[in-house]
């Protein structure tokens, strides 16, 4: 992967979660909900990370940014390892990576107005006076459109896509370089997605800003993203640049999951790929590769060897035994 521009390298990263039973609550088992996922960001880029609900891919994010503590992996942030620092210097180092969540109503407080949620972030890492902090949360509304008049008022006296950009706001104030965005537009309605998907657009441009998008939407993903990861249960199986990802996808899960998406173009027929089976438990999941048991394309190796995740031309990464052959 490009090692030059790259300003999140992420290696190995593994998140798995104890599950505890019996009178004692002794671990029984875990699971295994990132379990080692490689990949690189560069400066400036978006990397759109996609998959079904439970693929690790919004614990992947908060792994990212500690919010979930890594079981194990690196991840290196402008050549600090974040895995490794002291708390106090990891909240120091969260003025530089942000995170935006999926339903703003949750993750704003209720009880506080639209400037103190903006100002927030501003306090904990000591910004400004009263007065400069005023002015920057002011400045904020107004880059993420909404109406200054409106600082005073408190979440639920806003719409969802308005509580969006506050959240967006509140990511924004403390100029970071990364936001990881989990979801952040799955819980709005389609009108107002592409609104807000523009407003992160613009941004980008105005701040510097690299992103981590994660979403279950292929379309959002595609239209929002430079390059494309694809997870299936814990483990990223495809990497690729978008107009790769989508034109020419290499991995059967990637290829299933795209012939599911409606194409505008009715000459264009794709054949759907029904896959069969349910989605394997991560606490138990198959040995060899994980996609093996809904595979279509299933050979006698992948039920044992777990196929490693490699470049197979213009860092076009993919998991698959059928592209080893
Ligand atoms: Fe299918 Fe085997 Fe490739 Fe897994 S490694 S995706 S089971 S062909």
């Amino acid at each position: 992967m490009t090692q030059s521009q790259s300003l999140l390298e992420v290696r190995n990263l593994k998140k798995y979660f104890p599950i505890r039973g019996g009178v004692f609550g002794r671990k029984v088992g875990e699971v295994k909900a990132v379990d080692d996922v490689s990949f690189s960001v560069n400066k400036g880029e978006t990397l759109g990370i996609v998959g079904e609900s439970g693929c690790g891919k919004s614990t992947t994010g908060r792994a990212i940014l500690r919010l979930e503590e890594p079981t194990s992996g690196n991840v290196e942030f402008e050549g600090n390892e974040l895995t490794r620092l002291k708390k106090e210097a990891m909240r120091r180092m969260r003025r530089e990576l942000q995170m935006v969540f999926q339903d703003p109503f949750a993750s704003l407080n209720p009880r506080k107005t639209a400037f103190e949620i903006i100002e927030e972030p501003l306090k904990v890492h000591g910004i400004g006076h009263a007065s400069e902090r005023k002015e920057q949360v002011m400045e904020l509304l107004q880059v993420v459109g909404l109406d200054v008049s409106h600082a005073g008022r408190y979440p639920h006296q806003f719409s969802g896509g308005q509580r969006q950009r506050i959240g967006i706001a509140r990511a924004l104030a403390v100029r970071p370089k990364l936001i990881v965005a989990d979801e952040p537009v799955s819980a709005l309605d389609v009108s107002i997605q592409s609104q807000v998907l523009n407003l992160l657009e613009d941004l980008q441009h105005t701040f510097d800003l690299t992103y981590v998008f994660i979403a279950h939407d292929l379309s959002v993903v595609r239209h929002i993203s430079d390059r494309v990861g694809v997870m299936y249960l814990g483990r990223m199986v495809e990497l690729a640049n978008r107009d790769s990802l989508y034109d020419q996808p290499l991995h059967p899960y990637t290829q299933a999951l795209l012939s599911a998406v409606p194409v505008p173009d009715p000459d264009s027929v794709r054949e759907r790929i029904i896959l069969s089976g349910d989605v394997p438990t991560p606490s138990n999941p198959p040995k060899g590769c994980a996609f093996h048991t809904r595979c279509p394309h299933v050979m006698d190796i992948c039920q044992e060897v777990r196929p490693e995740f490699k470049d197979y031309g213009e860092e076009h990464y993919v998991a698959c035994h059928l592209l080893e052959k």
